[in-house]
């Protein structure tokens, strides 16, 4: 009982070592040495940028007033700048869009040098539901504080060094994508900051091809770490984007930092300076610095060498391999297990016994699985919202540990050591195959264990395998902690995943341990009863609202209010409009409410086809448009106020986020003749004014979040055939 318990503490411990021994850079105040980066002064100028911190979307009147006040930093430090203007429009195959706005960014001649320069970015615009004090006002801080402390320092030879300061982010990488379009054969390299959310550490979450160079530069140019090569593989699957992307898609190098920490605060009206964690500006700034420093006197090859497979540990260290060792070290640690296995002699143990031995790590990570989907199955049914946790995780957080300690506890008895091991080598094997970037996470613990198994062949097993279980931990309770950071427990499966992970490690730490039946029992009991508690606490808190857009909707001289469709509406705000039970289809989903008659000219669009060719004269004012297209009308390409867009794959909504938009001529190249219907929508952010009352009445555990409440008009235009 003592040993099952007590090695529960142990990865009790390595998780609070995780999420509270994360180590991250003192913030420096005002008065930090001039060529330092410092929170205080990048805080400051932040302050005089937001002004009095309204949202900032592309096109709008307060989006110009940002960047009016940003040129206004850079004068003040002698730096030049000029604005870029253009439509610009990129084709988004995953979302089958193409999404356009008139986007303003705004260039800054930094320092002058030799060469191609360095490209330090983050975008100026929010998106319309908060007003962007994260999201990339940090980025923007970080920036402006950063170009001080170049120029602050001596004069030392280098590249040049440029400032993009986007526009259009979140209309879809808009900005930077017009920018990187025309200067692309222009730039050494790139270094972007942008958030999703307001603290934690400021990770490296993101690397060009080959950066073996970049991240020796990194690892020697700031003190404290956020990075791992697995970060890229995952980035892939998440459904958000930023600037670097088109700098990547054009092939150049560069290197991304977000924080990622208080997620709910993103896109949201939370998104604010004072909550911006100081620690996280710092560390996000010392990040760009250090790279703006190492990109400026970096040798060509160091910006795009071999490939690397690294993870920090706590921020302190940074291990690291070359990518070609991956699989050969792999190897060698499987057969050095193997060996160890083969050497060590078993007193009792059947070959059906060794056999189930091998099952038991699958069965663990399996049963992990399936008990976390229990258990938040429970926590929901029990709540009645779909993500019980949302406010208050700590509840399911401890069900789901107590969960994986019982499945942990049911697979220890029959494991063995070698199995394990040998699985976790083989996982990295597996990795470095297919997923390299992922393979420390598997190499980093075998190689600790392989010769610590081959040398106590003859005794001593005991202590090797405390020991080789340490690091195992350490990475992937770490992985586990940072996982719900990013995805919270919504995505239990992450949480469960990594943990139990860590926990084949501990398996035949626990094989002899007494009082099985019992901490069996007990751990499961507390599972489901902690799983109850978390149903039954608000799943939603001011400090981690809902997210809840409403908006009013016109079509055909009809008129609604449409609240998001959220597993459950709140009763206040059903009762105000009397809100359909359920979620229904109008051209926008959600509950609906009747709004009485249309009060708005609806939008319009004057129609010409000349063959494949359709053109239309847009009359539809607002702050953007959106236009729905049936998929067989096979959109290949658009012109829009003279700007050519190509589109990428089956593109079915055609977005334009600013104001222009809705008086422009646009012209559809399609791939087919035939007759069909377009969905012309214009949108202006707010509600009409019935719609005050309706926003009195979300409750303060619900807020708007990305595009926000809205006003959206509605026309179906008929296309004729050609
Ligand atoms: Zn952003």
């Amino acid at each position: 009982m003592g040993r099952i318990w007590g090695l529960a503490a142990l990865v009790a411990g390595i998780w609070l070592l995780s999420v509270q021994g994360q180590s991250l850079p003192r913030a420096l105040g005002p008065d930090a040495p001039a060529d330092q980066f410092s929170w205080a002064r990048a805080d400051a100028a932040l302050a005089r940028v937001l002004g009095p911190e309204r949202p900032h979307p592309v096109g709008s009147v307060e989006a110009a007033a940002v960047r009016g006040r940003i040129t206004k930093e850079l004068a003040g430090m002698g730096v030049a700048t000029h604005e870029q203007r253009r439509m610009s429009c990129v084709s988004e195959a995953r979302w089958h869009q193409v999404n356009c706005a008139t986007v303003t960014n705004i260039l800054a001649d930094v320092l002058a040098g030799a060469g191609k320069p360095v490209l330090l970015m983050a975008h100026s615009d929010s998106v319309a539901a908060g007003p962007g004090g994260g999201d990339d006002g940090s980025g923007v801080a970080v920036l402006l504080e950063t170009i001080r402390a170049l120029k602050a320092r001596s004069a030392q030879p280098g590249r040049p060094v440029v400032a993009l300061f986007s526009d259009g982010e979140e209309a879809g990488l808009l900005g930077a994508s017009a920018y990187i379009r025309e200067a692309k054969d222009n730039i050494a390299a790139a270094v972007n900051a942008d958030v999703r959310g307001d603290s934690g550490a400021s990770f490296l979450f993101q690397t060009s091809r080959g950066d073996a160079g970049l991240i020796e530069m990194y690892a020697k140019g700031v003190s404290h770490y956020a990075t791992s090569s697995i970060s890229a593989e995952i980035y892939k699957y998440m459904p958000n984007d930023t600037d670097l992307t088109p700098v990547l898609a054009a092939g150049l190098p560069g290197v991304n930092f977000a924080f990622v920490g208080d997620v709910a605060a993103y896109h949201t009206p939370l998104d604010r300076r004072e909550n911006l964690d100081p620690h996280s500006l710092q560390e996000q700034g010392d990040n760009m610095l250090a790279m703006a420093e190492g990109l400026r006197r970096a040798a060509p090859e160091q910006l795009r060498s071999g490939g690397l497979i690294y993870l920090d540990i706590l921020g302190r260290w940074l291990p690291r391999l070359p990518l070609e060792w991956a699989l050969p070290l792999s190897l060698l640690v499987f057969v050095v297990i193997a060996v160890a296995g083969l050497l060590t002699p078993y007193a009792h143990g059947t070959r059906v016994g060794q056999l189930l031995a091998l099952l038991m790590p699958i069965l663990l990570l399996a049963g992990a699985v399936g008990m976390g989907f229990v258990l938040h199955g429970l926590a929901a049914w029990t709540s009645g919202h779909e993500d019980p946790s949302y406010a208050t995780p700590v509840w399911l957080r401890l069900s789901l540990a107590f969960g994986v300690w019982a499945v942990t506890l049911v697979m220890a008895r029959r494991s063995n050591a070698i199995a394990c091991w040998l699985f976790v080598a083989a996982l990295a094997i597996a990795c470095a195959i297919w997923l390299p970037g992922a393979t420390p996470y598997f190499l980093f613990p075998s190689l600790v264990a392989a010769p610590l198994l081959l040398a106590t062949v003859r005794g001593g097993r005991g202590v090797a395998l405390f020991i080789a279980a340490l690091p195992a931990l350490l990475i992937w309770i770490g992985f586990a902690a940072i996982s719900e950071q990013l995805m919270g427990l919504g995505l239990h499966e992450m949480f469960t995943l990594s943990a139990a992970m860590g926990l084949i490690a501990v398996l035949p730490l626990l094989r002899k341990a007494a009082g099985f039946g019992l901490s069996t029992a007990f751990s499961l009991a507390a599972a489901f009863l902690f799983a109850v508690v978390a149903g039954l606490m608000p799943a939603y808190s001011s400090a981690a609202p809902q997210r809840l857009n409403l908006r009013y909707v016109e079509r055909e001289g009809k008129a609604w209010w449409v609240a998001d469709s959220v597993h459950r509406l709140p009763e206040a705000l059903r009762a105000a409009a009397h809100f359909s039970e359920t979620v229904q289809r109008l051209p926008v989903t959600g509950y609906v409410a009747p709004a009485g008659v249309a009060r708005y000219p609806a939008p319009n669009a004057r129609v010409t086809r000349q063959g494949m060719d359709v053109t239309l004269a847009l009359d539809a004012p607002g702050d953007g448009i959106s236009l729905l297209l049936p998929r067989e009308a096979q959109l290949q390409s658009l012109t829009i106020a003279g700007v050519e867009a190509a589109a990428k794959g089956q593109v079915d909504t055609i977005t334009c986020g600013t104001p222009d938009c809705g008086r422009i001529q646009m012209t559809l190249h399609l791939g087919t003749s035939t007759p069909f219907e377009i969905v012309l929508r214009s949108m202006r952010r707010g509600l009409p004014r019935p719609g005050v009352d309706l926003i009195k009445q979300r409750p303060p555990q619900a807020v708007p979040s990305q595009a926000g409440d809205m006003t959206v008009l509605v026309r179906k235009i008929a296309i004729p055939a050609a």
